[in-house]
C-alpha cells in the first residue's frame, strides 16, 4: 500500500513542473505590465493560474485529480469554477462590491446576466487587471490548499487534502 502511494505521488508531481513551468514563462511576460509588477508575487502568480485555467479551484483540482469533488470551499455550492468565485459564491459578496466598484473606475463593463462568460472578457481585458488582483488579494480565491492551510489550522487542512487526494487517486488507479 504504501509503496503504490508513494509511486503515485512522484508520477503526480512530476506532472506539475512542465504546468508550472508554462505557468512560469507567462508569468514573466507580466513583469512588463506595471500593474501585475507591483503586486505581491504570490497574487500575481495565482491571476496567472486563473487566467491559464491552472488555477487551484474545485473544477482543475478534480480534473488533475488532486482531489475528489469539484465543490466550493467557501459555500459548497456543486461546483468551484473561477465564474462561480467570481461572480456567484457568497462567501465574497462583500469583496465583489469592491470588485465591480474598481471595475466602474476602470471603466469595464460589470458582468450581466445575457452574457455567457464574463470571466473569460475580465481576465483578457488589461483594464480589468488592477481590480481583479485586488481581489485576489482580498480573498482565498485560488489559494493553493498549502497556502490556504496557512491562514487557518493549517496543519489538519494540509492533512485532509493530502491524504484524500493521494486514497482518491488509489481508488481511480485500482479501477
Ligand atoms: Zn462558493
Amino acid at each position: 500500500m504504501k509503496t503504490r502511494r508513494q509511486n503515485w505521488l512522484t508520477r503526480a508531481l512530476a506532472r506539475r513542473p512542465r504546468e508550472a513551468q508554462r505557468a512560469y514563462r507567462a508569468y514573466q511576460g507580466w513583469k512588463q505590465d506595471p500593474v501585475a509588477a507591483a503586486a505581491p508575487k504570490k497574487i500575481v502568480s495565482r491571476y496567472y493560474q486563473l487566467k491559464t485555467g491552472h488555477a487551484a479551484i474545485g473544477t482543475y483540482l478534480k480534473r488533475i485529480r488532486a482531489q475528489e469533488s469539484e465543490a466550493c470551499r467557501g459555500c459548497q455550492a456543486p461546483k468551484e469554477s473561477i465564474h462561480h468565485l467570481l461572480f456567484e459564491c457568497r462567501q465574497w459578496r462583500r469583496q465583489r462590491g469592491t470588485l465591480y466598484q474598481a471595475l466602474d473606475r476602470a471603466g469595464v463593463a460589470r458582468p450581466t446576466a445575457a452574457e455567457d462568460h464574463p470571466e473569460g472578457r475580465l481576465l483578457g481585458d488589461p483594464k480589468a487587471t488592477k481590480a481583479l488582483l485586488q481581489f485576489l488579494a482580498d480573498t482565498t480565491v485560488g489559494c493553493p490548499p498549502g497556502d490556504l492551510a496557512q491562514a487557518a489550522e493549517r496543519a489538519r487542512k494540509d492533512d485532509e487534502w493530502g491524504l484524500e487526494a493521494l486514497e482518491e487517486a488509489e481508488k481511480i488507479g485500482d479501477g
